[in-house]
């Protein structure tokens, strides 16, 4: 009904590369800690993925929304959360205001590479005094010059240790309100930046996420992005494209939770019956099915109304928030149902169970969502 032919080619490839290319290393790189992107998104920048629905003219595919949605499904049947979640930095999280608010040097320079996957990119938000609260931060870029001379630390960024640039917000000012912050391009082979820790995580372990710091990185004028003080407001808008992407990761992710789970239960013989002739767990995963149902539509709705130029932050606030909680209850519920087996590092119940507890706090945590609906619902 939403899909024809040319999107079910796409999926199909998509889904190939990841059976092929990356789901037999998942192991490997959950164990290490670490992805090798630079090589993952060569190969995905070649098959035109991380680019899909971005303007040709910058090394996108110039396909539209219906089309990023589908790569985003296929990569949530990867085998861990964390490899999707470093590709959707790549695609939906520091490259957007690139493309809405960069200029023609920053297009060619920073967007075009990482599209192409000859650049590992990071959006570097988050400080150890402000996470929620993103007008806390206090990283300063002082003007003098031809440069912005940068002073601060960011802190669990993903892709940390590997990007080759940062999609950067800080403060341009020290006055009052949401002006006084500025979105950069900082290249990580500039003087006085360095990676300060590497981050041990509960879960989305194939991903690394780093501790930065920043000791008078001069940056040059050229690299910021958009307008001087509105890098709040662009930000803001970024974060939509983050945050949609947790839709499909999310609800595709929940079914093939289920699926597994379905399966495993078949065979498991308890009271000797299988498990799945047990009305209470059918019955649980067939509300959680229909839960996700609600979220893949809600999802293909604000597809629809950001093809026709509709503000989604409520819509896709909704989603996040929604999806968050899910895929937590899903993969809580679901290793319960696999008894001692799931609490198995074998299974990969365990490993998303671990990964899922990320999606209701990182990108905004659902408290954050749920002010956000509230504001935007008038109360
Ligand atoms: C693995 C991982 C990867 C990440 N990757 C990145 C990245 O690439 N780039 C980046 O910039 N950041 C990244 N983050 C940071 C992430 O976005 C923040 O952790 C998140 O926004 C929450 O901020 P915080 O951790 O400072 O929590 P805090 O702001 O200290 O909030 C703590 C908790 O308080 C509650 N809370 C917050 N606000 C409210 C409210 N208004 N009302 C009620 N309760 C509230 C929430 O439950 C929240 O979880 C990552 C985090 C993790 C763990």
């Amino acid at each position: 009904m939403y899909f024809n032919k040319e999107h079910d080619l796409v999926r199909k490839a998509v889904r190939d590369f990841v059976n092929k290319e990356i789901n037999p290393h998942v192991d490997q790189w959950e164990e290490e800690g670490i992805a090798p992107l630079h090589d993952i998104f060569k190969k995905m920048g070649e098959l035109g993925f991380l680019g899909i629905r971005f303007d040709e003219k910058y090394g996108g595919e110039g396909l539209d929304y219906w089309y990023e949605t589908i790569v985003l499904e296929e990569c949530a049947r990867i085998h861990c959360g964390g490899i999707p979640m470093a590709i959707a930095v790549q695609s939906n999280m520091a490259t957007p205001a690139l493309e809405q608010f960069g200029s023609e040097y920053i297009k060619e320079t920073y967007l075009r590479p990482a599209l192409k996957g000859d650049m590992v990119a990071a959006i570097a938000v988050t400080e150890p005094d402000a996470g929620s609260d993103v007008a806390a931060l206090k990283s300063f870029a002082k003007k003098e010059g031809g440069h912005y001379i940068l002073n601060g630390s960011k802190t669990y960024i993903t892709n940390g240790l590997q990007a080759d640039f940062l999609t950067l917000l800080a403060r341009t000012s020290d006055d009052p309100g949401y002006h006084s912050f500025s979105l950069f391009v900082v290249p990580t082979d500039l003087k006085g930046f360095s990676v300060s820790k590497k981050l041990d995580k509960l879960g989305m372990r194939s991903s690394d996420t780093a501790e930065l710091y920043f000791d008078n990185v001069k940056i040059p004028a050229e690299n910021l992005i958009g307008v001087e003080g509105e890098g709040f407001i662009q930000q803001m808008q970024q974060f939509q494209h983050e945050r949609f992407a947790v839709l499909p990761l999310s609800y595709v992710m929940i079914q093939e939770v289920i699926k597994e789970t379905v399966e495993y239960l078949k065979g498991r013989i308890v009271f000797g019956k299988p498990l799945i002739k047990k009305q209470v767990l059918r019955h649980r995963l067939a509300h959680w099915l229909a839960q996700a149902e609600t979220i893949q539509q809600l999802a293909y709705h604000i597809v629809r109304m950001k093809m026709a130029g509709q503000d989604v932050t409520r819509e896709i606030s909704m989603g996040k928030l929604l999806a968050g909680d899910l895929l937590n209850d899903v993969t809580s519920g679901c290793l319960q149902m696999y008894g001692g087996m799931g609490f198995m590092n074998e299974m990969r119940i365990s490993r998303l169970f671990r990964d899922a507890r990320l999606i209701s706090i990182g990108g905004g945590a659902s408290e954050v969502m749920s002010e956000i609906i509230s504001k935007t619902s008038g109360f």
